[in-house]
């Protein structure tokens, strides 16, 4: 059994991004560009009117009010699409609509509501004058040529992926064609004797295959262009045949015949045609996985399409789609993020996981005061699928946990977002950890005094392990509302905010993080020392030699001691000195700060 990871690692290494290839604008959603896009235009083409009004001289408006307007004569009047004919000379002005350009001479453009061509017309008072009735200052709306796009400039990035925004920004450079990299054909193949045809009715016994639906619409969603096989029988002949039919795909799909049953034979025909990839992963459900490579000799070249073969239970086949389909779909379209978005939620059920493999649970998401929730969509069989068809996310317990208990935190991963959304900005963090007493409290308190002087955004968290936590006192109203059971409460103010939530374990800092929020240039923590994070362990030279963190665990070591002790050679870390605080703040800038935002781009 391999885990998700190594198993989606395979399945990337056997797909490559597609040739791009030109073609019309509006068939180009979601595709990655293939080309830098340069103008050759300026957008807009002249300074033009922002509004519908009265093109003019800004210096004629001057001190023009409602109760004391500036009259102007009215020497003429442009549409949209037309060129101006007359200049606006001192004491005129032309009547302009929106888009049309500017008359020379002219510098401001004052709407029609901010002068008296109402009163006028329904006074049915000729339109040869009009009155100002505001002061205008020079540029009012006008927009300028050039101010969207200027000649010249580069405009669309090679590697962008085209939104209906990009689709339009195409469309004003005259482009009617983009080259981007091209959609794969993926063709897709439900496999079993039981399986019946949408079209057609129920003999006893039979379903009707709704996988092919379910991963050709998944094909669609995700950027490629499905070819539908049909449904191969469970015999060598009839799967060999359907399948030679999808070979000039860029990738096969099959569902079905995968696991030890008498007729999961999709597996033999495979090792047959091509190389197997593996049968087993360590999840849950979608444990029977078939993927290889199918050799195919077409002319003189040979072909090699890689065949995914996904298990036939509808839930299963649907999630492995998710799990390694999906990716290697937008690898092939020259996606860079192929990560599933995800985010932390709580969970509201109790969800058991008793055979050691990563379960993806089916939820619905909701957000309530800041904060996801998740719950169970119900019965969750691999054969269920309308368990699939009321999620929002698949609940992700590992493979090392036993499961997870209502009100653990767990992650989601959200079936509707867009890929772009899983890059959620973190803050910088780092931990200071130590034995008690090694002086890591006022290490912390001089780094925050560093980094404020070297302008950051700090958020500071300390782990206590005692069960009081002296962020209140006795007998102010947060403690009273908390001896009255609340189990957290909250006190904010127009500049501050405290939080205190009773928590029946020790709080991991991934349940913590969340309330800290994202906003901050780094987060310095003291503590944590189980935890996952980055760590700088204080060491101090009269409690021994001996870390608390294994070596393996640590970025740096800071130490009172002099710099050449022995620790220094055995644990091949960096030895920085307690007193030094700017060096220290220097190695955390450089490794974690500047590190962090450069992975980000
Ligand atoms: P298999 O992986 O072939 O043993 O199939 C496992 C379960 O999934 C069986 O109950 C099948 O009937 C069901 N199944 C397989 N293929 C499809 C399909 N295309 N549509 C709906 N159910 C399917
Ligand atoms: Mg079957």
């Amino acid at each position: 059994m391999i885990s998700v990871e190594e198993a989606l690692e395979k399945v990337l290494a056997c797909v490559e991004v597609l040739k791009p290839e030109r073609r019309p604008i509006l068939d180009c959603l979601g595709q990655v560009l293939a080309e830098d896009v340069h103008s050759t235009i300026d957008i807009p083409p002249l300074d033009n009117s922002a509004m519908d009004g009265y093109a003019l001289r800004a210096e004629d408006t001057r001190e023009a009010t409602e109760s004391s307007p500036r009259y102007l004569v009215v020497v003429g009047e442009i549409a949209a699409g037309s060129m101006p004919t007359k200049e606006v000379e001192p004491g005129t002005a032309i009547r302009i609509m929106t888009g049309a350009p500017l008359p020379e001479g002219a510098d401001a453009v004052v709407k029609f509501e901010d002068t008296d061509e109402v009163s006028r017309k329904s006074s049915k008072e000729h339109l040869s004058h009009i009155g100002v009735l505001c002061q205008a200052k020079k540029g009012l709306n006008v927009r300028r040529r050039g101010e969207d796009i200027a000649k010249g400039h580069l405009i669309l990035e090679k590697g962008k992926v085209l939104r209906p925004q990009e689709i339009g920004v195409l469309a004003a450079l005259g482009h009617s064609t983009a080259l981007v990299i091209r959609r794969p054909i993926v063709a897709i193949l439900a496999t079993g004797d039981e399986l019946t045809s949408v079209d057609q009715p129920l003999a006893p016994g039979k379903i009707h295959d709704s996988n092919t639906y379910t991963i050709a619409a998944e094909v669609s969603r995700y950027g490629g262009i499905p070819k539908i096989l049909g449904i191969g029988r469970d015999s060598v002949e009839s799967l060999t045949e359907k399948i030679d039919a999808g070979l000039d795909a860029d990738m096969l799909i099959t569902s079905g015949g995968v696991s030890k049953g008498d007729y999961d034979i999709v597996k033999d025909v495979l090792a047959e045609q091509g190389e197997i990839g593996f049968w087993t992963v360590c999840m849950k459900p979608g444990k029977p996985i078939a993927f290889g490579v199918i050799k195919k000799v077409k002319g003189r070249r040979m072909r090699k399409v890689p065949h995914l073969g996904l298990p036939g239970n509808p839930v299963s086949s649907m999630i492995t789609f998710e799990q390694f389909a999906r990716p290697a779909i937008l690898k092939m379209m020259g996606r860079r993020i192929l990560t599933k978005p995800t985010i932390r939620a709580i969970i509201e059920d109790n969800i058991a996981n008793t055979d050691g493999r990563r379960l993806f649970a089916r939820v619905t998401v909701t957000r309530r005061s800041g904060q996801y929730r998740a719950s169970l969509t119900g019965p969750q069989g691999s054969g269920i699928l309308t368990s699939m068809a009321e999620a929002d996310g698949l609940a992700v317990i590992p493979e090392s946990s036993k499961g997870v208990k209502a009100g653990d935190m767990v992650e989601v991963q959200m079936l509707d977002w867009g890929e772009e959304q899983g890059e959620a900005k973190t803050s910088p963090i780092v931990s200071i950890v130590g034995r008690s007493e090694s002086g890591k409290t006022i290490l912390v308190e001089q780094l925050i005094a560093e980094f404020k002087r070297r302008g950051y955004k700090i958020a500071a968290l300390k782990h206590s392990h005692c069960g009081v936590i002296e962020v209140d006192q006795p007998g102010k109203d947060t403690w009273k509302f908390a001896q009255a059971g609340s189990d957290a409460v909250c006190i904010s103010s127009p500049r501050k905010l405290a939080f205190i939530k009773k928590s029946d374990h020790d709080l991991r800092i991934d349940e913590v993080l969340p309330i800290i929020g994202p906003e901050f240039d780094l987060v310095l923590v003291e503590g944590f020392k189980k935890s996952k994070l980055p760590k700088i362990e204080v060491h101090r030279k009269e409690l021994g030699n001996d870390l608390l963190c294994s070596p393996e665990e640590l970025s740096a070591i800071v130490t009172d001691g002099s710099l050449d002790t022995p620790l220094a050679d055995s644990y091949k870390l960096p030895i920085l000195s307690w007193a030094d605080t700017a060096a220290i703040a220097d190695f955390i800038e450089k490794n974690f700060v500047l590190a962090s935002r450069n992975s980000a781009f």
